[in-house]
């Protein structure tokens, strides 16, 4: 049991991203690709099923995202994660998803996370550790940080990509102003009702959004309200 966690199961990881291509969820060869080579398995708790497509509590109000909504998410993002870029996974909880960006923008591109609980930013490094992006991590290409996800991370800014994991009451301008010109955003929006919204900034400078679909997530909030249940 202990040997297959720390494995995890390249299979099993394999036959899940195939059976969200067949229900139509992505259709990209570079999205299987990514979701193949980084082992799900790998950024779970132990005695939690990696594989199955719903969303699974990582402890401290959080969880990590359905499979769906990953997939959904670099589907949305692919083109802003080419070789060289820049990414911003902010509330990267698991690390899974970082993890994912960072092979997507390669060595010469940058894979920033911010999580503001720092167990769950250790234990996403000690995830990626294990997966197929750990060299990035090793190399400074990938780097998780902890603290407030609303402020960004200005350091390396501006972002052609930047992906919101948890849902803000409304888009934090800092996030807005950290996003290159070309650059998109995929952030859920709401509180009970919530909408993925995709946030495009033009060349010259102004923004477009649409609603993409209706989701449910963990509020992005203060650390101590999410640790109080908020
Ligand atoms: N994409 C992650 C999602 C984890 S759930 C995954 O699939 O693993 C959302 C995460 O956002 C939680 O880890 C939570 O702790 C974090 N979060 C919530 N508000 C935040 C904030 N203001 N700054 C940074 N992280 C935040």
């Amino acid at each position: 049991m202990e040997e297959r966690r720390r494995l995890g199961d390249a299979g099993r990881n394999k036959s899940m991203v195939d059976q969200l291509q067949r229900y139509g969820i992505f259709s990209s060869k570079r999205v299987a690709e990514v979701m193949e080579k980084v082992d799900r398995g790998l950024f779970v708790p132990d005695d939690t099923p990696p594989y199955i497509d719903s969303p699974m509590t990582i402890g401290y109000n959080a969880t990590i995202s359905a499979p769906h909504m990953h997939a959904m998410c670099l589907h949305l993002l692919q083109d802003h994660l080419l070789p060289g870029m820049h990414a911003l996974d902010v509330g990267s909880g698991t690390g899974y998803l970082t993890a994912c960006f960072s092979l997507m923008v390669g060595p010469e591109g940058r894979a920033v996370g911010v999580e503001h609980i720092p167990e769950l930013a250790s234990f996403s490094i000690s995830n990626i550790k294990k997966s197929e992006a750990a060299s990035y991590l090793e190399k400074g290409s990938l780097s998780i940080h902890v603290g407030d996800g609303r402020q960004g991370w200005p350091e390396f800014a501006p972002y052609d990509a930047i992906h919101v994991g948890a849902a803000a009451k409304e888009i934090p301008q800092q996030l807005i102003d950290q996003l290159k010109p070309g650059g998109r955003m995929v952030i859920p929006v709401g509180e009970i009702f919530q909408d993925l919204k995709v946030i495009d900034k033009n060349l010259d400078g102004t923004i477009s959004v649409r609603n993409e679909t209706a989701v449910r997530y963990v509020p992005l909030t203060s650390r101590d309200a999410q640790l109080r249940g908020r």
